[in-house]
C-alpha cells in the first residue's frame, strides 16, 4: 500500500485495526448516501462487493470489515488503492474521525460525578489537536457526514460544540459497543438531535421539582422523626425518584400493564412510599417496631416488597415491588422469573405488556456473579422477558470500598452489562433534566428493542452506608465534599427560581405540603389508584391456610391414562429419531401395552401428561433437562434428518395449557432465582427446576437459604416450586454422589418445605401431581435417582398410577410374621433395593424394611402406624449410603426417637445407625472403595 491511500493511512494510525467503526461509520454513510463521504473513500468503497437485497442489521458492513481486518493480519504491501492529496478532504476526514471520537469516548469526558471526585483518565482522541485540527479549521465548514445536526454541512465550530454538549456534558452516553447499525444510529439520534438535553416545559420541570421534593422531605422528615434509625436512605440520589415516576408513566404510555421492581436496601422505603403508595402511617408503625404479621419470622423494613396499581396515560398499571434479601443481586433473576410468569400468563411473548426494572448499587453491580448469570440469560428463549431496565444507583462507594483498584477492575461498573451489548447512560444525578431525559431514551430503547438498557446514576450516599454507621472515618476526602455539597433538590430549586419558573414561596409551600401529608399519614404517591382492578394479578387465595397433611386425590382415569401414554409414545409421520431414543420409546409402547415393567421414565412422563390434560401448566428448565442428564427422560426429541423438534407433551389435545421445557445455560444461581420468582407468580403450575447433578444445588445456595427455605416465613410469600436432585451413592466419586441432603435437612422448620427420596415410578409420579393438585403451595425438593431409572426392581404399574396415591411410609414389602419380627430397618432411596437383595440373601425374616420416603415435614402419624404392627420388636437401625455426618441421620433422628419412643421409651434408645464413617468428602473417587463401604453399610444394618 502507498503512503497516504487511504489503507496506509489507517494502517498507521493508532485506530488500524482497533478503530474499524470509524471507516464502518464512513461505509454505512456510503450506503445511504455515496456523495456524502469524501471522494477518495467513495472511490474506494466503488472497489467493494456490494451487499445483496436490503441491508440487514450489520450485514452490510461485512465486505468493508472483512477487507480490513484481512489487511491488519497481512504483512503492511505497498499497493495504493486510494489516494489523498488533496488537504481539504483530508481534513473532512478528521473531522468525521472527530465526531467518531466523541460518539465512543465522550463519556469519559463527561461530567458525571455530582461530587467531582470521579477518577478519570486523559482522553487525547477528543481534541481536536489530537486529529490534526486547530483553531483555524473551526470557521471552516464541513460535511456534518451521519451527525444529527439538522443539516449536511457546518463550521468545525459547529460540530465541535455539538458534540461536546452531545457528549460531553451532564449524559455520558455509552451505545457504540453495540454491533447492531439500526441500534446504534437509532440512540446517536435520540442524544444528538437533542444535544443530550431536551427543552423541558415548565410544567415538566416543577413536577421534576415536586418528586425531588417528595424524595428528600420523606428522608428529612424521617430523619428528624427516627434520628440514627437505619433506613438507607437515598440521601444524594434523589434524582431517583422522578426516574422511577418517568419509567412507570411512560411505560403505561406504552400499554404495559404491570411492572417488577426489584432493588436492594437503598431508597427502598422512598420507593416503597413515594412511588408505589404504602401508607405512610405503616411504614411509621415498622419504624416502632411493631409487628406486622401473624405467622413467621417477618423482616426489616427495607427488605420489603409491597403491590399496588397507579394510573398512568395508558390506564392503570399493577406494580410490585420484590421482596429481597439482604443479599444485594439476587434479586434480579427472581424478579426476570417473576416478569417471565406475568408474559407467559398474558401469552404476552415480547415483552409487550410486562416490565421488569432491576436497581443495583455500584459495588455489588460490578462484584457478583450473579450481575453476569442474569445478562447471560436476558436473551435466552426459557429466560428472556423483553428487556430490563437496569438503574445502577452508583454511590461511588460500596460499605467503606470506594477505591477504583480496590472495588474493580472494570472502568465503569456497569462494563458487565456490555456483554450483551445493552446500551448504558451514564448521569450526573445532580441534573435531573439530563436524568430524564436518559429515562425516556431507556424506556422508548427497551420498547422498540426489546433489549436490555443500564441507567447509571452517579450519585454519592450523604450518610454513609447506613444512619447509625460513621462514614469520614474511611473516606474523609469524600465526605468533606459532600457536607458541603448542596442537595439536588436544593441545586435545582435554586436553578428553577434563577430562570423564573418558580418562586421561593413556591418552594416553600410544595416543601410544607408534602410535609403536612406525612403528618397527617396521608398516600404521597401522586398515581395511586385507591381502588385498584384486582384481574392485573392472580389470585392467591385458594393457596392461603393449607396444611401439609390435606389430602390430595391423585387418581386419574385409567382408559384416560392409556389413551395420553399412547399420545406419549407417538411422533409425527416421517419423523427420525436416533437409535437408542427410538429404543426407549418402543420400550414405552411395551409398558404400556403391558408386555414390559413400567420404568421411571414413563411414569414421570404420564404425571406430566395427566396434569395438563387436568388444565394445569408446566414449566421444566435446568440443565440438560430435555434429554435428562441420565436419558431417561427424552421428553423433547430431534428428528435425526433435519434437526427439527417435536414434544409429545405439546401436543395432547387442543388448547391444552402450556408445557415449556427448555435446557438452561449452565447456570445454577441466577437459573434457580428465576424459577423461584416465576413459581411465586404462577399458583396453578407445575414449575420444576432440575440439577444436572445434585449437588449442583451449591452454586445456588443462596436462593436455597434465602428465598426457597425461609420466603414464606420472612414475606408470607408462597411458592410451589419443585427441585429434582439426582442423588446416589453409585461410585460416581465426590461430586456426582450427593444432592447434600443433609443442608436442605437442615433448614427445615416450621413445615417450610418437603423433602422427598421417592423410590418407584408410583411414587414420582403421584408425588408430582400432589405438588399441583394439593392446594398447599410449598417448596419441593426430590432427591431424585440415577441408577434407580433403569433398576429392575423400581418398576410400577398402570393401575398403580390409576389408583394410588403418594405414600409418605411405604410398608415392607416382604410377606413377614408380624409377631417375628424383632428389628426394623428405616431407610430412604435407593439403598432400599440393596437392603431387599441383603435380606434375602441372608434369609432374615425377623427384619422388616420400611421405607422413609418423605424426609420433611417427617411423617411421625404414618410411622408409627407401622411400627405398631411389630408387637416384639427390639432393635430400629436408619440405615443410608452417605457418611455420618451427611444425610438424614442428624436431622432427622428426633423424628425417629419421637415415633419410638410413644410406642415404648425403650426403644428411643434402641435406635442405631448403619452408613459410611463420617467423611470430609461425600464420597469416595475408588469405585472399589465405593462397593466395599456400601456392601459393610448395608450388612450392618442387620447387625448392629
Ligand atoms: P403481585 O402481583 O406480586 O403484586 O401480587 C399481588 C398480590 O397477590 C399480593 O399483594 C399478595 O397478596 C398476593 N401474592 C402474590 N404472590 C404471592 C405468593 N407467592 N404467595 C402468597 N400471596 C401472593
Amino acid at each position: 500500500m502507498q503512503e497516504g491511500s487511504m489503507e496506509y493511512q489507517w494502517s498507521t494510525s493508532h485506530a488500524y485495526g482497533g478503530n474499524i467503526h470509524y471507516i464502518e461509520e464512513l461505509y454505512e454513510q456510503f450506503l445511504v448516501d455515496p456523495n456524502s463521504v469524501p471522494e477518495q473513500w467513495r472511490d474506494y468503497f466503488n472497489t467493494l462487493p456490494r451487499p445483496e437485497g436490503a441491508p440487514a442489521q450489520d450485514q452490510p458492513l461485512t465486505p468493508v470489515r472483512e477487507h480490513f481486518s484481512q489487511l491488519a493480519r497481512q504483512p503492511r504491501q505497498h499497493t495504493a488503492v486510494v489516494s489523498t492529496d488533496n488537504a481539504q478532504e483530508k481534513k473532512q476526514v478528521r473531522v468525521l474521525q472527530l465526531i467518531n471520537a466523541y460518539r465512543f469516548r465522550g463519556h469519559q469526558r463527561a461530567d458525571i460525578d455530582p461530587l467531582n471526585l470521579m477518577a478519570r483518565e486523559p482522553v487525547p482522541d477528543l481534541d481536536p489537536a489530537f486529529h490534526q485540527l486547530d483553531q483555524s479549521d473551526f470557521d471552516t465548514e464541513f460535511q456534518t457526514g451521519s451527525l444529527f445536526l439538522g443539516k449536511e454541512r457546518a463550521t468545525l465550530r459547529e460540530i465541535y460544540e455539538a458534540i461536546s454538549q452531545t457528549y460531553t456534558s451532564t449524559t455520558g452516553a455509552e451505545f457504540m459497543h453495540i454491533v447492531d447499525t439500526e441500534e446504534k444510529r437509532w440512540l446517536q439520534q435520540r442524544f444528538e438531535s437533542v444535544r443530550s438535553k431536551p427543552n423541558y416545559s415548565e410544567e415538566v420541570r416543577k413536577h421534576l421539582l415536586e418528586r425531588l421534593t417528595a424524595a428528600e422531605g420523606l428522608e428529612n422528615y424521617l430523619a428528624s422523626k427516627y434520628p440514627g434509625t437505619k433506613r438507607f436512605g437515598l440521601e444524594g440520589g434523589e434524582s431517583y425518584i422522578p426516574m422511577m415516576d418517568e419509567i412507570i408513566q411512560r411505560s403505561g404510555g406504552y400499554g404495559i400493564k404491570e411492572i417488577v421492581i426489584g432493588m436492594a436496601h437503598r431508597g427502598r422505603l422512598n420507593t416503597l412510599v413515594n412511588i408505589l403508595g404504602k401508607s405512610p402511617a405503616e411504614l411509621f408503625d415498622e419504624f416502632d417496631g411493631k409487628k406486622m404479621i401473624d405467622h413467621g419470622s417477618g423482616d426489616v423494613k427495607y427488605h420489603q416488597g409491597f403491590s399496588s396499581n397507579v394510573m398512568t396515560s395508558g390506564g392503570e398499571v399493577h406494580l410490585a415491588l420484590a421482596f429481597n434479601p439482604s443479599h444485594l443481586e439476587i434479586g434480579s433473576p427472581v424478579v426476570e422469573g417473576s416478569v417471565r410468569a406475568r408474559q407467559d400468563r398474558r401469552e404476552d411473548t415480547k415483552g409487550d405488556a410486562v416490565l421488569p426494572i432491576s436497581i443495583h448499587g455500584d459495588a455489588a453491580f460490578s462484584g457478583q456473579g450473579v450481575v453476569m448469570e442474569t445478562f447471560q440469560m436476558s436473551q435466552t428463549r426459557a429466560y428472556k422477558t423483553g428487556g430490563t431496565i437496569h438503574i445502577v444507583i452508583n454511590n461511588q462507594v460500596g460499605f467503606t470500598t470506594s477505591k477504583r483498584e480496590d472495588a474493580r477492575s472494570s472502568e465503569y461498573c456497569t462494563d458487565i452489562a456490555k456483554m450483551v451489548q445493552a446500551p448504558i447512560f451514564h448521569v450526573n444525578g445532580d441534573d435531573p433534566e439530563a436524568v430524564l431525559h436518559v429515562t425516556q431514551v431507556a424506556i422508548d430503547y427497551r420498547m422498540q428493542f426489546h433489549k436490555d438498557v443500564v441507567i447509571d446514576l452517579v450519585c454519592y450516599r450523604r450518610r454513609g452506608h447506613n444512619e447509625a454507621d460513621e462514614p469520614s472515618g474511611t473516606q474523609p476526602l469524600m465526605y468533606s465534599k459532600i457536607s458541603k455539597h448542596a442537595s439536588t433538590r436544593k441545586l435545582y430549586t435554586q436553578k428553577l427560581i434563577d430562570e423564573g419558573v418558580i418562586s421561593e414561596a413556591d418552594d416553600k409551600r410544595m416543601v410544607d405540603e408534602y410535609r403536612d401529608a406525612l403528618d397527617n399519614g396521608r398516600h404521597v404517591a401522586n398515581a395511586l389508584v385507591k381502588e385498584p382492578n384486582t384481574g392485573l394479578f392472580v389470585d392467591w387465595t385458594p393457596y392461603l391456610g393449607h396444611e401439609w397433611t390435606a389430602h390430595a386425590d391423585t387418581r386419574f382415569d385409567l382408559k384416560r391414562l392409556q389413551e395420553l401414554a399412547q399420545k406419549m409414545c407417538e411422533a409425527p409421520e416421517g419423523f427420525k429419531l436416533q437409535r437408542q431414543v427410538n429404543k426407549i420409546y418402543d420400550d414405552r409402547k411395551k409398558m404400556l401395552a403391558g408386555a414390559m415393567p413400567m420404568n421411571w421414565g414413563f411414569a414421570e412422563t404420564m404425571a406430566y401428561a395427566t396434569l395438563l390434560d387436568e388444565g394445569h401448566p408446566i414449566r421444566i428448565t435446568g440443565q440438560d433437562v430435555g434429554r435428562g442428564t441420565f436419558s431417561h427422560r427424552h421428553a423433547v426429541l430431534h428428528n435425526n434428518q433435519d434437526g427439527s423438534l417435536y414434544v409429545p407433551l405439546q401436543h395432547l389435545k387442543e388448547n391444552q395449557p402450556s408445557m415449556t421445557i427448555h435446557d438452561s445455560f449452565l447456570s445454577e444461581e441466577a437459573v434457580l432465582a428465576f424459577e423461584y420468582g416465576y413459581a411465586t407468580t404462577t399458583p396453578n403450575a407445575l414449575v420444576i427446576w432440575e440439577a444436572q447433578f445434585g449437588d449442583f444445588a451449591n452454586g445456588a445456595q443462596v436462593v436455597i437459604d434465602q428465598f426457597i427455605s425461609s420466603g414464606e416465613s420472612k414475606w408470607g410469600r408462597l411458592c410451589g416450586l419443585t427441585l429434582l436432585l439426582p442423588h446416589g451413592f453409585e461410585g460416581q466419586g465426590p461430586e456426582h454422589s450427593s444432592a447434600r441432603l443433609e443442608r436442605f435437612l437442615q433448614l427445615c422448620a416450621e413445615h417450610n418445605m418437603q423433602v422427598c427420596a421417592p423410590t418407584t415410578p408410583a411414587q414420582i409420579y403421584h408425588l408430582l401431581r400432589r405438588q399441583v393438585i394439593r392446594p398447599l403451595r410449598k417448596p419441593l425438593v426430590v432427591m431424585s435417582p440415577k441408577s434407580l431409572l433403569r433398576h429392575k426392581d423400581a418398576t410400577s404399574t398402570l393401575e398403580e398410577l390409576a389408583d394410588g396415591a403418594f405414600q409418605p411410609v411405604i410398608p415392607d414389602q416382604g410377606k413377614l410374621d408380624d409377631g417375628n419380627v424383632k428389628r426394623v430397618i428405616l431407610c430412604g432411596g435407593k439403598v432400599y433395593y440393596d437392603l431387599m437383595h441383603k435380606r434375602t440373601e441372608l434369609e432374615r425374616d425377623d427384619t422388616a424394611i420400611i421405607r422413609i420416603e418423605q424426609l420433611y415435614p417427617f411423617p411421625e402419624e404414618s410411622l408409627d402406624q407401622e411400627l405398631r404392627r411389630y408387637p416384639n420388636l427390639e432393635r430400629v437401625v436408619w440405615c443410608q449410603e452417605e457418611p455420618q455426618n451427611q444425610g438424614a441421620w442428624y436431622s432427622s433422628q428426633h423424628h425417629m426417637r419421637n415415633v419410638l419412643g410413644a410406642i415404648k421409651p425403650e426403644l428411643a434408645n434402641a435406635l442405631k445407625l448403619s452408613s459410611r464413617a463420617a467423611a470430609a468428602a461425600p464420597a469416595s473417587g475408588y469405585p472399589s472403595v465405593h462397593a466395599e463401604q456400601q456392601n459393610k453399610l448395608v450388612t450392618e444394618a442387620f447387625e448392629v
